[in-house]
């Protein structure tokens, strides 16, 4: 990491020690409209856990390059359990410390996550260094008002300096005991270094001698007033690396006093080095801005309070907001703390921890510290900081402290925190502290293991859980066998768990274009800064050769769910020549590489990987796995979630195995079959080509008897696997793209040998069938409109798989579906030809009416349907929303052609996500609303599910259980995903909520 993004990337050690853990979480399906059917095909030979099934398009984890998953923001705050502090008119400024504070906890709209928890902190008698916070509504003021502050902003920050003062005893710009500041971001949501920072604020040419002589210690305040000069140069005064500089400006410099002192760290500079250090920083500065460095320290406080105002609408940070869907309207808060240094000697020190194991949940104390350092120390990778344990030898009298705060924080938050410490001459200083950010994993045993400690109820453990992370549990693992035979090439702290294997690239930009072409990637950085936050997207996995358990890469990746491998020191780097050594290898750029990120190996090759014990046990009935304490955690959890939930939970699946798989992740039935998605397996799809192709009612009549063949088959196997659950085979709407669109010249040679037709011929007839939108083209009902006899050999099959089945004892239920209904005429003539149809079978088989049972219902997918439910409802059992096509035509918005652009929409702030994978609920969902009301006109106790992808996205489920549907259905290994935000939209129903404090 180059200092100056060390500098601008550290926003306090908390910060870079993985805070906003956002449910970006395995595998994540989301539409990719630029998907061919024969990619989707190649996928589908891919393992069963990355099938996204029943999903028309879809991709996985990579869509997040350009489409960020939806943040879920609509959180209400849990009461606070102190009563709540009375706000000053027009306060702009917030004192905390000494044991008094002006605001708590549950103000983390107004004071950002970090003020609030230092106020609540300050207040509970934990140690604070005093400070005081400017709230967001000063940034969100200053950007509405051309950057300028409300009137009374100076005069509150001068009282609250005096206050700061008296409490620590020291005196800003002092020339005998100087007070030193820290200017920290602090936002709503935790943003880990993506704004801006500056310590040891305050400091000029007198005031570092006036430090020199109070602490006795002139190395130090040389040492603090160089690392003033970077940071304050860098981020306020923008002297920084310019385009074309390979190394930081201020590094050159910092090495160039190494080398003249001969020593190999930063620590070993002496006084007089860091002296010509100080006055080379300056001279820097004045050359390249043009403007002297400022003396005054209250000059400086203005221009960092600027500068981390500003820093919230810089690049990084706007990315980040993107990704995780915070409103840019939030604003920061801006945090003035006395600085207390850890960097004075060996009874001094700072850290970072978690009060428990934020990767496995597992209840121990887990982080780092480092003796005489200060903050950005621990995560810049120069010195490896010591396990925490280690803290009992080196500071004893600290590591005591430090458990009872651990315990009293705990218990206070009821929850796990991730806190910030500096020890200065042995004594201890909490510097932040906040609910900590888990893996998936952590993320339900905590909650579970604190229920049982009777910290928290059930229903606050349910909701603790970002549902979407419960993805993690289900994240793949290597095979054991093929693990032991691949040639291990390093090892590093398994900083991100899971398994993932790729090809090795060294920058985020080679990163995201690799993945954009399709291949797994594995970003391989020396350090990661911010500026790699693209790549590290981009990636499956992770692996840097320095740095600690908190350092940047560890944090956003364990952030981003990411499998990730930090410091393998015994590896190198050769970013020239792109190789990545270790252990005798050197692997090029675009080698395969794998990383086991539950223990840290990092292996030549990819390696097969295998089910996570939650698979295992689940689908694969392994009993080892199903001993395994994360299997049992999970199906306890799911157990609390079913007593919970008022919606039914379906799957989309089109295949036996898909539907066996979906019930054991606790599926109800099916609540979409794509008849269609039948025939992309092996040759079948020439059938449904046949069918397409033929321009007459013979040749169609031919391929149809073909076609039902394959579809009958099917549906005995689906009927069987269901054992009595309900089945919404939804009838063939297969856009022509799909299935003639991609078709090369081998293929047609292929086809024209198995269908009798000449290959010119059947590119004479694609040409002729060509539609510009085929999206909007002939498919769906329209299909079924313009030939009957389509949806009667689809309803043949059905019913007589219904019958095979039934008559050897399972009761089926199947619910005929029709897609893309926008008239209310269209449904009944489709429902015509059903029930015809289904009268001669009936016949055919002498069956009664109520022997072979049935129901007509459709899919609710354009606008138009949703308008007119009332009249459509009068031909229907049962209404599903497509939500896909409902996105796509209710916004105009191409499934498959908006990708290029969504970026840049979000960018302008018109999106927050990608509407195909978070339902847009402001438009889209008032179609869904006026649906469901219309139909319900009609029908008071008409069946209503929704079967488009959102039916896995949390925050759309919570909108549908809001609607008042009866269930919703998706993809099977997203079903636990549903089932959990299911459980947690009835409580939130109930008016709780997950509380920040609570
Ligand atoms: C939909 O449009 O939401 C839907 C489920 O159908 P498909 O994705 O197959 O078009
Ligand atoms: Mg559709």
């Amino acid at each position: 990491m180059s200092p100056a993004s060390l500098v601008r990337s550290t926003d306090g050690l908390a910060d870079r020690f993985w805070l906003a853990l956002r449910r970006v979480s395995g595998p994540n399906w989301l539409i990719d409209s630029s998907e061919t059917v024969a990619k989707v095909r190649a996928r589908e030979r891919r393992p069963a856990q990355f099938c996204p099934t029943g999903n028309r398009l879809c991709n996985d984890i990579k869509s997040l390059l350009k489409m960020a998953t939806k943040r879920k923001t609509a959180r209400k705050k849990a009461p606070a359990r102190r009563k709540a502090t009375t706000r000053k008119k027009n306060q702009n400024v917030y004192y905390f410390g000494a044991g008094k504070c002006d605001g708590d906890g549950s103000m983390k709209a107004l004071l950002g996550g970090k003020g609030a928890n230092l106020a609540e902190m300050s207040s509970i008698g934990v140690p604070v260094p005093a400070g005081f916070t400017i709230t967001t509504e000063v940034c969100t003021y200053y950007y509405d008002n051309g950057k300028k502050y409300p009137k009374t902003l100076d005069a509150e920050i001068e009282a609250n300096i005096t206050k700061v003062e008296k409490a620590m005893g020291k005196k800003f710009g002092d020339l005998e005991n100087p007070l030193l500041l820290s200017v920290r971001s602090g936002a709503r949501e935790s943003m880990p270094g993506m704004m801006d920072t500056i310590l040891n604020l305050g400091i000029n040419d007198e005031v570092v001698e006036a430090l020199a002589k109070k602490t006795g210690n002139a190395k130090f305040a040389w040492d603090s007033y160089r690392r003033f000069l970077q940071m304050y140069g860098s981020v306020v005064m923008e002297v920084e690396a310019e385009a074309n500089e390979h190394h930081d400006p201020y590094e050159v410099i910092l090495d160039k006093a190494k080398a003249k002192a001969k020593v190999k760290d930063d620590s070993g500079l002496k006084e007089k080095d860091l002296r010509e250090v100080v006055a080379a920083f300056k001279a820097l500065i004045k050359k390249r801005s043009g403007k002297n460095f400022p003396e005054d320290p209250r000059e400086q406080l203005k221009g960092a309070v600027n500068a981390v105002f500003n820093s919230w609408q810089n690049d990084r940070a706007i990315v980040y907001r993107q990704k995780y869907g915070i409103p840019a309207a939030w604003g920061t808060a801006v945090n003035v703390q006395a600085m207390v240094f850890g960097n004075t000697g060996k009874s001094s020190g700072t850290g970072v921890a978690f009060t428990r194991d934020p990767a496995t949940g597992e209840n121990v104390f887990y982080g780092e510290y480092l003796i005489d350092a200060q903050g950005e120390d621990v995560v810049a990778g120069v010195r490896t900081p010591k396990p925490i344990a280690k803290m009992a030898k080196d500071l004893p009298k600290s590591h005591k402290e430090l458990l009872v705060t651990r315990k009293k924080l705990e218990k206070h938050f009821r929850d796990v925190q991730d806190v910030e410490f500096t020890i200065e001459e042995g004594k201890l200083w909490m510097l932040q502290t906040r609910n900590g950010k888990r893996t998936g994993f952590a993320a339900v045993n905590i909650a579970l293991d604190m229920v049982k400690e009777r910290l928290i109820k059930k229903e606050e453990a349910i909701l603790r859980i970002p549902a979407d992370d419960l993805g993690h549990l289900l994240a793949p693992i290597f095979d054991s066998k093929a693990e032991k035979a691949a040639k291990k090439v390093g090892n590093g702290l398994p900083a991100g768990p899971g398994a993932a294997s790729g090809k090795i690239y060294f920058s985020a930009e080679d990163s995201v274009k690799a993945a954009a072409k399709g291949q797994n990637v594995i970003l391989v950085r020396q350090a990661t800064s911010p500026e790699d936050l693209r790549g590290m997207i981009a990636a499956d996995g992770i692996l840097t050769t320095e740095g600690g358990a908190s350092s940047h890469a560890a944090l956003v990746a364990r952030q981003m769910g990411k499998v990730c491998v930090c410091g393998a020191h015994g590896m190198t780097i050769d970013y020239s020549k792109k190789t990545l050594s270790g252990n005798g290898v050197t692997l090029k750029e675009g080698d395969d590489l794998s990383l086991n990120g539950f223990v840290g190996n990092v292996y030549k090759g990819g390696i097969k990987s295998s089910p996570s014990q939650v698979i295992q046990g689940l689908i694969e009935n392994k009993a080892a796995a199903k001993r395994s304490d994360t299997y049992k955690k999970f199906m306890e959890l799911m157990s609390w979630t079913d007593k919970l939930r008022k919606l039914g939970v379906r799957t989309n699946s089109d295949t036996p195995e898909q539907v066996q798989q979906a019930i054991k992740f606790g599926a109800e039935g099916i609540g979409l079959t794509r008849a269609e998605h039948m025939f992309f397996e092996g040759n079948r799809i020439d059938a449904v080509r046949e069918m397409i192709l033929a321009d007459d009612d013979a040749g169609r009549a031919k391929a149809l008897r073909k076609i039902k063949v394959f579809m009958k088959k099917d549906f005995i196997g689906i009927f069987k696997s269901l054992e009595g659950r309900p089945a919404t085979i939804r009838l063939l709407d297969p856009p022509l793209h799909e299935f003639i669109g991609t078709m090369d010249a081998a293929q047609k040679k292929d086809l024209s040998k198995k269908i009798g037709m000449s290959a010119p011929a059947i590119t004479k007839r694609i040409h002729a069938l060509h539609e510009e939108n085929p999206m909007l083209g002939h498919r769906g009902c329209r299909l079924g409109i313009s030939y009957p006899a389509v949806t009667a050999m689809q309803v043949e099959a059905i019913l007589e798989a219904a019958h095979e089945v039934q008559k050897k004892g399972t009761k089926v239920l199947p619910e005929i579906m029709v897609p893309l209904v926008a008239y209310a005429r269209e449904l009944e003539l489709q429902k015509n030809v059903i029930d015809t149809t289904a009268a001669e079978v009936r016949k055919k088989l002498g069956l009664k009416k109520s022997e072979l049972k049935y129901t007509v219902g459709t899919m609710i997918e354009i606008p138009r349907a949703a308008i007119t439910a009332d009249e459509v409802a009068k031909h229907a059992e049962f209404f599903s929303f497509g939500t896909n096509d409902l996105t796509q035509t209710g916004l105009g918005l191409s499934r498959d052609d908006s990708s290029s652009f969504l970026p840049t929409y979000q960018d302008a702030e018109v999106l927050n996500n990608n509407p195909f994978a978070g339902l847009d609920q402001e438009g889209v969902g008032k179609l869904v609303e006026m649906g469901v009301k219309g139909g319900r006109k009609t029908d008071k106790k008409l069946k209503i599910g929704i079967c488009g992808e959102h039916g896995g996205d949390p925050d759309s489920v919570k909108f549908f259980h809001r609607t008042g549907l009866n269930y919703v259905s998706c993809s099977p290994f997203r079903i636990p995903v549903a089932r959990l935000a299911l459980a947690q939209a009835a409580l939130e129903e109930q008016g709780m909520a997950r509380g920040e404090v609570s």
